[in-house]
């Protein structure tokens, strides 16, 4: 039992009313029979009450590694300097690397459970923050070490802070996801073991991370938070299960078939026509509806979205040509504002050994120029900006491919000088390439 009783609350009390369940209730819980918990509601109901988090950082680490802890101590003392809330004053986080796919087995997660409640950690666990990492939160400086070797011992390794190859994710994948496109857990596994050095000793200028979505939905977020994204596609045609498609249509109606699919795809490639009217080519899908309608996908125009897979799933899944397409720069807000990463491969194929180790040859490139040409607290993201897109390719020696393009021109001028030059640069470029 805690020695002492939870604080009055009324700021946070607030956040338990409405629907939803609310992390206010569960700290109560937890402060039940434990002092840190109590102070921490302490702390919190202050920094609501002043509209101020009264958090700051330091410096906290374990041996033999960069990064990974997230230093935390409160600003609440009173004239003596004592802190208000004495049992929360540290309040650490251990930022953890997840399995590829975020897999566990109930097992481990006791484990885990018991390793950190057995080094004197809060009890908190947040399965995962927003960089992926398993979050650990609430430990004093003084047992941070100890908790870090059980988990390390269970063969974790931390991966979440300082300018350091950061945490990687991957999406849960082929496991449980029809849409996959490639084995992701191997990807990320290939990549990230790799360069380890990189995260227990590095020497880059910020942060770089990697993600791998396996396929255009992007379940990792990888596009808008990696520097490199590994994005799972195909490049034949979307499959149909005619059951499947029917089964949708005779639940859904014509009516939600136009408005949910056919109204939704962005570049206008999915058609019903009546049935004798279907175009069999070879870039076009068909579903026959049972009623004399077929809906007609033409793959040439379609742009991978997802989204009538994701409404029809089963009914329509990814071709069987597949592989991934790699992007570069995307991050959160800092100097230059959010980005989305940039298409540098629009395909590669992979499947055999020799495609991963290309992936990872590239992902080594990748991190080196990074290392060697971005400024102090700068993202890959940003280093383009400020070099160059067509520089950073030519660094890279990929070959510049109008697939790269961002979106369709939209202004019919252009300017031609240099023209020709370019022209016979690229063509060097495949020539070197092929
Ligand atoms: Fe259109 Fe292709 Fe998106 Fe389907 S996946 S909605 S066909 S662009």
């Amino acid at each position: 039992m805690s020695t002492r009783l939870p604080q009055d609350t009324p700021m946070l009390d607030e956040l338990e009313r409405g629907p939803w369940p609310s992390f206010v209730t569960n700290l109560k819980r937890l402060a039940q029979d434990n002092d840190m918990m109590v102070d921490l509601l302490g702390q919190l109901e202050t920094s609501y009450r002043d509209c101020k988090g009264y958090w700051k950082g330091g410096t906290v680490g374990v041996f033999g590694y960069g990064g990974g802890i997230i230093p935390r101590f409160t600003e609440l003392k009173d004239e003596n300097g004592k802190p208000l809330f004495p049992d929360a004053a540290e309040f650490h986080t251990l930022r953890v690397q997840p399995p590829a796919g975020m897999h566990y087995s109930s097992d481990l997660l006791r484990k885990l459970c018991d390793v950190w409640v057995g080094s004197g950690g809060s009890g908190l666990i947040a399965l995962h923050g927003q960089s992926g990492d398993i979050m650990f939160q609430g430990i004093s400086t003084e047992n941070v070490q100890k908790a870090f070797d059980g988990l390390n011992e269970m063969g974790f390794d931390l991966g979440g802070a300082g300018p350091a190859l950061r945490t990687s994710m991957s999406c849960v994948g082929a496991a449980r996801c029809e849409m996959s496109c490639y084995d992701e857990a191997r990807a990320l596994r290939t990549v990230i073991n790799n360069n380890l050095d990189d995260m227990h000793r590095p020497s880059l200028p910020y942060k770089f991370k990697f993600k791998f979505s396996g396929c255009p939905n992007d379940c990792v977020n990888a596009i808008q938070r990696s520097d490199m994204a590994t994005i799972g596609t195909w490049r034949d045609n979307i499959r149909v299960d005619e059951k499947l498609v029917q089964d949708y249509y005779q639940v859904h109606g014509m009516h939600d078939l136009y408005t949910d699919v056919v109204g939704h795809c962005p570049t206008k490639a999915i058609t019903v026509v009546p049935s004798d009217q279907v175009k069999a080519d070879a870039h076009t899908s068909v579903a026959r509806l049972g009623d004399g309608n077929a809906l007609c996908i033409d793959n040439s125009n379609c742009v991978r979205c997802m989204h009538c897979l994701n409404v029809i799933p089963g009914g329509l899944r990814p071709g069987v040509d597949k592989g991934v397409t790699i992007l570069v720069g995307g991050k959160g807000v800092l100097k230059i504002g959010a980005t989305m990463g940039s298409v540098i491969i629009p395909f590669m194929k992979l499947e055999t050994d020799e495609d991963f180790d290309k992936l990872y040859q590239l992902a080594r490139n990748i991190l080196d120029f990074f290392a060697e040409n971005a400024l102090d607290h700068e993202r890959t993201g940003e280093m383009i900006e400020r070099i160059g897109l067509a520089n950073f390719l030519e660094a890279m020696n990929i070959p510049v491919d109008p697939n790269m393009i961002s979106q369709p021109r939209s202004n019919p001028y252009f300017r031609s000088d240099d023209w020709d030059e370019q022209a016979a640069k690229w063509a060097e470029f495949k020539q070197e390439a092929a």
